[in-house]
């Protein structure tokens, strides 16, 4: 069934674009939320907005490159709901664009932190509490189409989503059998604040790259992930699931 009630779902990113559609549509499923970001005003905003509701939503403040942050993160959820069942681990940067010879080493950095160790880090600590429960759980990680395929100037990003469907496949293999599904969603250019930092004219020459003739919508990429955490997807882990507009298709 898709009735996530009673479940707790822990959403990081979630005071914005893709991770704040996903937290209202668990939420509308029945789950309590707890939205993680970095961004404490937009995401207590969201937190109320849910609760508004009448769901049970609770913001905790983390820095997922931050190890320490992350374990916290995960007893906080604990805490509140007493259980951990879904995790998305969404939060995420777009990072420099400049071509591999230009990349600061600083920028390398950052976005492998913020990119991909988060993810290493969260799921490390949902699966022990997932584990410890011992009544399996889904974990969804944030990729890309840029988990797939390159695009010039964006060398870190793209290392980072790539590795961030091979650490789900093989950590889905890893837990298989205790019943925790790990996947991983590849949005192609979702109309999100991510993509501010793109000029009008080039997010037009964007637009272009997607069959279906438009950008895609947060609420579009939700709807694969809140199906992923749910147990109608029963026989699904391990996989990359685009939401693309047929971008790969091409
Ligand atoms: P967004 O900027 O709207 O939301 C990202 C959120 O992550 C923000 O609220 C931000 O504060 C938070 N965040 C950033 N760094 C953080 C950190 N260190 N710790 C905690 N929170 C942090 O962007 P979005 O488009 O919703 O992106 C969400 C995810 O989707 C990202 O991983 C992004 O790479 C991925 N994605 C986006 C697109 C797109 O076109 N928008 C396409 C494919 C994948």
């Amino acid at each position: 069934d898709k009735d996530l009630t009673g479940k707790t779902a822990l959403i990081t990113g979630a005071a914005s674009g893709i991770g704040k559609a996903t937290a209202i549509l668990y939420a509308q499923y029945g789950a309590n939320v707890v939205l993680s970001d970095l961004d404490e005003m937009q995401g207590q905003a969201v937190a109320d907005q849910i609760k508004a509701t009448g769901a049970n939503a609770r913001f905790v403040k983390a820095d997922v490159s931050d190890p320490a942050q992350c374990q916290k993160l995960v007893e906080e959820t604990v805490a509140t709901f007493g259980q951990l069942d879904i995790a998305f681990n969404n939060a995420g940067i777009g990072g420099e664009s400049n071509a591999t010879a230009d990349y600061s080493l600083e920028g390398w950095h950052k976005i492998i932190n913020v990119n991909l160790n988060s993810v290493f880090y969260c799921m490390k600590y949902e699966l022990e509490a997932m584990l410890k429960q011992n009544s399996g759980g889904a974990i969804v990680n944030m990729a890309s189409i840029l988990g797939q395929v390159g695009t010039a100037h964006a060398p870190g990003y793209v290392a980072a989503k790539h590795a961030v469907v091979g650490l789900t496949k093989t950590t889905a293999i890893e837990y298989a059998t205790k019943g925790i599904r790990i996947n991983s969603v590849g949005p192609a250019y979702i109309d999100t604040p991510l993509l501010n930092a793109i000029p009008d004219e080039a997010k037009k020459l964007l637009v272009g790259l997607h069959p279906i003739g438009r950008l895609g919508k947060s609420e579009e990429v939700a709807e694969l992930v809140v199906w992923l955490s749910s147990d109608k997807a029963s026989f699904v882990t391990g996989a990359y699931y685009p939401v693309d507009g047929g971008y790969l298709a091409q």
